[in-house]
């Protein structure tokens, strides 16, 4: 008869779960931070203030604690791929090697700072960046139905509301508006002013009666003053066939101070009431990718959203190579999220094909085996999706796949809606949209095909796509 202690053995699962406590890592081993305050951290203001926007000011951060090559690897990054400009609030530096005075070695190596601080080092020398990726490659301005107000999905709209956030993430989908220009990218500007852009936003919804969820995004809605913000709600609100409204916030991790302000969580309490009377249902969509951002802060700011009345907060992380794209890793983050913090693991987005992405990028077929690994360990409710946001299409579970070329890192794609700008298009719902994996994860033939063609102009689905929306708007014209 086998022992306990060989059933164990037996029973081993691929993944062990086990509950863990959130820990906030201690600021103190940061040679700039020594002596600054548990109340001090505390305070969004000094948080807002200590945030480092460039190398001089990640120096005075670390110090010696990096070495010069590591600094140097930073700044021609900055000079020569990066799509977003540096800024970290200390709450997220510290989550970089959260449980050691970090090194040199362990910084290059750490997940967060992977995706927070790009360095020239960790991209792709071969393909930085996809032949086809593109600046704004989900084609959002395209959908504006207004300016800033994407409406890809029948019935459901994404309201850019500002462009700016209190963190910028290397990975950005919407690098070609958000942030600061870099040297390589001069971003978009939007042209009406702020408040004549709400006002046409507020007026779309009014009178397409058919959209009834916004997405209030960004941007990051914690850099919009709080009045403004909660004055845009309040006219959402008030908005008989607007049923859904998620506010969008990668704060709620990387400055969860701002979320525990006072202001705050008194405005969020009046919104919420007003929502739960009108039956409508409010919720915060936060961005969470590793397992060691989900600190004890980061949980007070989550419960006390709820506290305030909001329905969920859920969390919509993106997959990305040498951060989570790993089934142990997924799942930490998940339980993270959801025993420690009450927050929803929702979705998984795969990172888009924004310029120089490819070494975050992972292929199709490893997302699919991601999904497969992570189910089961979870509460179905809390199981995320993976998801592939295809151009042109939307959000598509990595499963939902037409035909796949492995070779070529060609996948194909269908929908069953019309986005904005496809009218009456009959071929809307036939046609094929191709996503693409990235060229280093393909076998060395696929690799081979990619460097003879990698100067094609255009794609067959891409050309399809253009011709079908030139269909489409010459029918509309009077
Ligand atoms: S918080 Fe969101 S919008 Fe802002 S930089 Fe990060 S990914 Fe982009």
């Amino acid at each position: 008869m086998a022992s306990l202690r060989e059933e164990d053995a037996l029973s081993e699962q691929p993944y062990r779960y086990i509950q863990r406590d959130l820990v906030e890592p201690d600021w103190r081993r940061l040679p700039a931070w020594q002596d600054v305050t548990p109340g001090q951290w505390a305070d969004v203001q000094w948080q807002r203030a200590h945030c480092v926007k460039n190398l001089r000011q990640l120096r005075q951060v670390y110090g010696g604690l990096l070495a010069e090559e590591f600094y140097a690897d930073a700044e021609r990054d900055q000079a020569e791929r990066a799509t977003m400009s540096i800024l970290l609030p200390p709450q997220m530096v510290n989550t970089m090697v959260p449980d050691a005075v970090p090194s040199t070695g362990a910084m290059y190596a750490d997940p967060v700072r992977r995706y927070m601080l790009p360095v020239f080092s960790d991209r792709d020398r071969t393909w930085p960046s996809h032949p086809h990726a593109s600046r704004d490659s989900l084609h959002e301005a395209e959908m504006w139905a207004v300016e800033g107000l994407t409406h890809r999905y029948p019935t459901k709209v994404l309201a850019e509301v500002l462009p700016t956030c209190p963190q910028y993430c290397g990975h950005c989908t919407r690098m070609d508006l958000v942030g600061n220009s870099t040297p390589l990218v001069a971003k978009h500007k939007f042209e009406l002013k702020p408040v004549d852009r709400l006002d046409a936003m507020v007026e779309y919804l009014r009178t397409n009666p058919g959209v009834r969820d916004v997405v209030v995004s960004g941007g990051d809605v914690a850099n919009m003053p709080w009045p403004r913000l909660e004055a845009f709600v309040a006219r959402l609100l008030e908005i008989e066939n607007v049923r859904d409204i998620r506010l969008a916030s990668k704060a709620l991790m990387g400055l969860p101070q701002h979320w525990l302000s006072d202001d705050v969580r008194s405005g969020m309490e009046r919104l919420a009431t007003t929502a739960r009377g009108r039956g409508v249902m409010l919720a915060i969509h936060t961005h969470v990718n590793a397992a060691q951002q989900v600190t004890p802060l980061v949980a007070d700011a989550a419960k006390a959203m709820l506290e305030a009345g909001v329905r969920d907060v859920r969390n919509q992380g993106v997959l990305l190579r040498g951060v989570n794209a790993d089934a142990h890793q997924l799942l930490d983050l998940c339980f993270a999220l959801l025993d420690g913090a009450a927050i929803m693991p929702y979705y998984f987005y795969m990172c888009d094909m924004i310029p120089n992405a490819e070494h975050w990028r992972v292929a199709v077929h490893q997302a699919q085996r991601l999904q497969h690994a992570i189910m089961g360990y979870l509460p179905g409710f809390a199981t995320p999706r993976i998801v592939c946001d295809v151009p042109y299409v939307g959000k598509r579970w990595v499963h939902q796949i037409e035909e796949y070329d492995r070779e070529r890192g060609i996948s194909y794609w269908t929908k069953n809606y019309r986005t904005g700008i496809e009218g009456s298009d009959p071929a809307a719902l036939t046609r094929a949209y191709e996503y693409y994996d990235p060229i280093d994860t393909l076998p060395e033939q696929g690799q081979a095909w990619w460097r003879g063609h990698a100067g094609d102009a255009m794609t067959t689905g891409h050309a399809l796509a253009a011709a079908s929306r030139q269909a489409a708007a010459a029918a509309v014209m009077p």
